[in-house]
């Protein structure tokens, strides 16, 4: 049999200046930490509105400095949602961190404000939300529960980055957002990802603990006159610096990002036009005062059909996905006593969602495709 090529349910869109911009950095003096890496924060922070923004080798990476850099330790709690990649929540357990989860909005998919409210405690030091799919989560509610109790608010925007909520940009509001550049995801630097933060400390924290914990400024130093070569280690860190190669891909994919949103956004609109009249479906909402960054089109299967659906459009060429299983499904934390059932709301969303291609490459033919072939699907 011949094998058909499937239509990805995300992927990368690398035009030739994005491939000139990293051969330029291979040719310099600089593979990593050099200029490309400032100007990458830079261009970010500026396009996010935030004070200041670190790079990162993941998405993955930016939630453990964002948990670090807010002081998440053992003892502390970290609520957040279970609608999402499970590296939200598995990034706090890293810290010996308490992860608690509550339930989502049966619209949006993203976490509850009224249950934080009901959750939270004075061992709660980050409240973690998720912009699902792209559309920003209830930004200001949860600033203002999480604020009230000495908390911080943790975005995670690996979906939503170039999205606004009440007219800010996503990078501007939580205390710190963090980004992934996965090549799925509405920019790309292969592997790689970004923590803005508002408060300059926290963001130096942020920075620190990814450049392995070295404090290189003198004032700070417990032996300042040990010589010129001299860097101390006060704390403990890693080592999650995106190198300049990869920070001239996210130049340049920065500088496309309106581009790529404005096609994702087209392309939400044909779905939702194409899929009106088909029964058996219900597409994703929109708040009217968020203008979301669309990473998936997450449209519901209705009447318990969306792995038989899943399979059909599998088979038709049409690489569908399911974003996401509960995080706590997972067994790590149905090792710290999770139980199917404790979230209704995220659970059946899970049941019935399907993740149709949404990438800026597609083409309106390729995306009426997707709808027929979901018609289809539906009418078998
Ligand atoms: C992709 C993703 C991550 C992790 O990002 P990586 O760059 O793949 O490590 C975290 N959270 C969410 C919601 C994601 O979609």
């Amino acid at each position: 049999m011949r094998t058909r090529t499937m239509l990805p349910y995300g992927r990368q869109t690398i035009e030739d200046d994005d491939i000139e911009a990293v051969a330029a950095v291979l040719r310099g003096d600089w593979l990593t930490t050099g200029p490309t890496v400032t100007a990458f924060e830079e261009a970010l922070a500026a396009a996010v509105g935030a004070p200041r923004v670190v790079s990162c080798t993941s998405g993955t990476a930016a939630l453990h400095m964002a948990y670090a850099g807010a002081g998440v330790g053992p003892g502390d709690e970290v609520i957040t949602t279970p609608m999402t990649f499970v590296a939200t929540a598995s990034s706090a357990v890293a810290l010996g961190a308490k992860v608690t989860f509550v339930d989502v909005e049966p619209d949006t998919a993203n976490i509850d404000p009224a249950a934080v409210r009901a959750a939270i405690t004075d061992d709660t030091a980050v409240v973690a939300a998720v912009d699902y799919a792209g559309h920003p989560a209830e930004l200001d509610e949860l600033n203002e529960i999480a604020h009230a109790h000495g908390a911080l608010t943790v975005e995670d925007a690996a979906h939503s980055i170039g999205a606004t909520y009440r007219g800010r940009p996503v990078g501007s509001v939580a205390d710190l957002t963090t980004f992934s550049f996965f090549p799925t995801k509405n920019m790309t630097t292969a592997e790689g990802g970004g923590v803005a933060a508002l408060d300059p400390a926290i963001a130096q924290a942020v920075h620190e603990f990814h450049f392995i914990g070295l404090v290189r400024d003198r004032d700070r130093m417990r032996y300042p006159d040990e010589g010129p070569w001299h860097q101390e280690v006060h704390s403990y860190g890693v080592n999650y610096r995106l190198p300049d190669v990869l920070c001239a891909l996210g130049l340049s994919q920065l500088a496309k990002l309106a581009r790529f949103k404005a096609r994702r956004t087209e392309i939400f609109a044909r779905y939702t036009e194409g899929l009106a009249d088909v029964a058996g479906v219900t597409p994703p909402v929109v708040r009217d005062h968020v203008d979301p960054t669309w990473h998936l089109y997450p449209v519901r299967i209705l009447d318990g059909r969306r792995r038989e659906v899943f399979d059909s459009m599998r088979e038709r060429g049409i690489g569908v996905q399911v974003n996401y299983l509960p995080a706590h499904w997972h067994p790590l934390f149905e090792d710290q006593g999770y139980r199917r059932g404790q979230f209704p709301h995220a659970e059946q969303f899970y049941a019935e969602e399907l993740s149709l291609p949404m990438w800026p490459g597609l083409t309106d033919q390729q995306v009426d495709q997707v709808i027929e072939e979901l018609r289809t699907s539906l009418s078998a």
